[in-house]
């Protein structure tokens, strides 16, 4: 393959990727509060628009035909019905709503043009719209561009080097390619990559290295922590270092200072504390909602806590600090605080706290 990273960015990033995890992340900090001012964290949704039965072996995904796994599949949804998860999405504090779609690139004739309407009137609604639909050739990127499209996702997940060990059904140059074609339409690039794959620290700085040599870099970068999903390829795939994801966050923030960089799966896996760190890191923007295409995450409510914490997005009128406790979702990352919390009235709190500890 030929060269597609830059040598100064690699050299860069590299030396991002060995400086100690504090300094990384003062690093991080400061390049932050310099191109993000307001500090704020966008709140997107992504809806699995058509589930399943998807003819590519990507290692990590359940909705891949080569694996035996327990989603829900379903064809093409009806556009009223991606238009109401929409409305549903903005109610809930999302400004940016992404359609998915289980293609290895999306058919012609009446499901292209339906995913056209329903990126037109999801538009209408004055939210930002991206889409995920597969490889793209440059007439169909035109296409959804002239529908209304903001931007268009395609991750390249990894490192070059270590792609063909995930994924063999395609190429990082077909990625490449598509990614393109959307940028010659006159698309928004939202381009990131997953964490946990059993891929190196070296192929973690390659793929931000990579999305840096970007001209102009993605706006837009997802982060994800692999979920292991039974009857995939990489369910029994060893945890990483949730400090690793913080490192890569902080490294992109550097490299990236523009970019959204978004906080996406494997957020269940995350303590509330470790989901805080990344944010500090550099990370300015979360998937909101139950599902993320078919994995679950924390939802709106835990959402809210969260984001209000971090930035003081709502007013005191708003906040119910009972409410706030009770509403973070039982899973494994919630601190012994919150568990305790949760359970009790607001008047036994204080001792609860103490005894927690
Ligand atoms: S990640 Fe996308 S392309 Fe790969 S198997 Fe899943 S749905 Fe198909």
């Amino acid at each position: 393959m030929e060269n597609i990273i830059d040598a100064t960015w690699e050299a860069k990033v590299s030396e991002l990727f060995r400086m100690p995890l504090l300094k990384l992340i003062q690093e991080a900090a400061k390049v932050h509060a310099e191109n993000w001012p307001d500090g704020d964290i966008q709140r997107c949704s992504l809806l699995s628009i058509k589930t399943g039965h998807c003819p590519e072996d990507c290692s990590y995904c359940p909705q891949s035909a080569r694996y035996a796994t327990d989603i829900e599949k379903h064809p093409l949804l009806p556009v009223d019905e991606i238009v109401a998860k929409a409305r549903e999405a903005k109610d809930g504090g999302s400004s940016r709503f992404c359609m998915g779609a289980a293609w290895r690139k999306p058919p012609r004739g009446e499901q292209f043009e339906r995913v056209l309407t329903a990126i037109k009137e999801v538009k209408g609604m004055g939210l930002e719209v991206c889409a995920t639909l597969g490889l793209l050739n440059d007439e169909q990127a035109i296409a959804l561009r002239e529908a209304g499209l903001d931007v268009y996702n395609h991750n390249v997940d990894t490192s070059p080097d270590y792609y063909s060990k995930v994924i063999t059904t395609r190429k990082f140059e077909d990625r490449v390619a598509t990614l393109s074609s959307v940028r010659k339409a006159g698309m928004q690039v939202c381009c990131g990559g997953i964490i946990g794959m059993g891929e190196s620290k070296q192929d973690r700085m390659r793929l931000i290295a990579f999305l840096s040599s970007m001209d102009p870099q993605p706006e837009s970068v997802p982060i994800n922590l692999l979920v292991k999903v039974e009857g995939t390829p990489l369910a029994e795939n060893e945890d990483v270092d949730p400090l690793e994801l913080v490192r890569t966050i902080a490294a992109a923030r550097c490299a990236l200072p523009r970019t959204r960089l978004r906080l996406s799966a494997g957020r269940m896996q995350l303590s509330r504390e470790a989901q805080a760190l990344c944010f500090v890191a550099g990370a300015n923007s979360l998937f909101s909602g139950e599902k993320l295409l078919t994995t679950p995450l924390p939802g709106h409510s835990f959402d809210d806590v969260l984001v209000d914490i971090m930035t003081g997005s709502r007013s005191e009128a708003e906040k119910d600090p009972a409410a706030s406790v009770s509403r973070a979702p039982s899973r494994a990352g919630a601190s012994a605080v919150d568990e305790v919390l949760a359970t009790r009235a607001p008047a036994d709190r204080a001792t609860d706290v103490i005894d927690a500890l």
